[in-house]
């Protein structure tokens, strides 16, 4: 049953941990939910704002209009392939219960996207990676709806405009498509993943019998709960900012002047720069600001110590962006998105 709540606090919906309320707020368990919403005539005019487990959002402000959490519930293998299966999975399932699962399924490819907060509906919006792999080098096809007028469409993996964290969804229409469920293709045969010459480093020095996709998984999680705070204990977004490409005359003029800069080519004289260690650089690793910090570990990650206002993150995200932009010249952009969108 579709339930619509008036002035609804989000701060136990966002894992950075800010006050903000919706104005109204909704569950949706079906895309049919979408339709019933738009004959409200509550809420039928107002734009609607999508809020998954709240892992990649930043809220500035009160959400004047209509805030709806997908929570459609289900995965199953629908469709045996060759050397695999094609699996569905519905947009409210958790994602790490997810890649889980699959690997109980002894379907394998989600292995290095272990531990990823979020639910299965966000992970195509930004095209969720780590560890060399991303969700469109397994995506067969997104089903979504128009926050509209509720009407569902399948877009194939192409349409779905897949980049580095981003896609269709967040750049070419965004916030207009719902994801409702999501399929993936994944194989029967292991083909571990191991590009990240820490990882492969790791990953060798495990004893043979755990050399498999799930010693593979469980060593990411080891390395990710080593590196990362968990936004149960300390509130954050994970990377605060995405890793900026420059290109080939820039990455020289570094590399000249930093000779231990951290860079991975991406082919066509662009490189890729670690934008944790450009923050490290410019001073901010461990360094607060009232209530709000870049993480003593990760440099990549602003977290919130208890009680921090918008206006902080803003005023230390932005001092950051400065100080970076003074020393490398490179400018860099925020990952997590703002809502209400500035
Ligand atoms: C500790 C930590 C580590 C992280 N590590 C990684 C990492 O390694 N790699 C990585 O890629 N990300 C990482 N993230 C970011 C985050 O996990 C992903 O972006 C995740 O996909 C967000 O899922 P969510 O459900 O919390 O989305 P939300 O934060 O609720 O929403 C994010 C965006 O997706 C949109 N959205 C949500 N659900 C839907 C839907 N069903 N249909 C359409 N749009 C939707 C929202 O409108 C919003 O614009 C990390 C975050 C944290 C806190």
């Amino acid at each position: 049953m579709l339930m619509l709540s008036e002035n609804v606090s989000l701060l136990s919906h966002n894992t950075l941990k800010l006050q903000a309320n919706a104005r109204w707020y909704a569950e949706l368990h079906k895309p049919a939910d979408i339709t019933d919403l738009r004959s409200d005539p509550r809420v039928k005019q107002l734009p609607m704002t999508i809020l998954g487990e709240g892992s990649n959002v930043v809220l500035h402000a009160d959400i004047p209009h209509l805030v709806v959490r997908p929570l459609m519930r289900g995965k199953a293998i629908i469709e045996a392939l060759e050397d695999g299966a094609l699996i569905e999975c519905q947009a409210g399932e958790n994602w790490d219960d997810l890649v889980r699962w699959s690997l109980d399924q002894g379907l394998y490819g989600l292995e290095n996207l272990s531990l990823i907060p979020g639910s299965v509906g966000a992970a195509p919006y930004q095209n969720i990676g780590a560890y060399g792999v991303e969700l469109s080098d397994l995506l067969d096809s997104v089903m979504a709806c128009s926050v509209v007028d509720g009407h569902c469409r399948r877009f194939t993996r192409d349409q779905c405009c897949f980049g580095y964290r981003d896609s269709f969804f967040k750049s070419h229409e965004p916030g207009q498509w719902l994801v409702t469920s999501i399929r993936l293709r994944l194989s029967r045969y292991p083909r571990l993943r191991l590009e990240y010459a820490d990882l492969q480093h790791r990953f060798e020095s495990l004893p043979e019998s755990q050399k498999t996709p799930e010693g593979l998984r469980s060593l990411i999680i080891a390395l990710r709960m080593s590196k990362l705070p968990d936004p149960a204990e300390l509130a954050n977004v994970g990377s605060f900012f995405k890793n900026p490409v420059v290109n080939e005359q820039l990455y020289s003029q570094l590399r000249q002047r930093f000779p231990d800069l951290v860079a991975f080519s991406q082919g066509g004289g662009h490189y890729k720069l670690a934008a944790g260690w450009l923050i490290e650089k410019a001073g901010w690793k461990g360094r607060r600001l009232g209530s709000v910090g870049m993480h003593e570990k990760q440099a990549l990650v602003l977290v919130n110590y208890g009680g921090a206002t918008a206006a902080e993150v803003q005023e230390l995200a932005a001092a950051v962006v400065q100080s970076v932009w003074a020393l490398f010249a490179v400018l860099l952009e925020q990952e997590p998105v703002n809502f209400p969108v500035l």
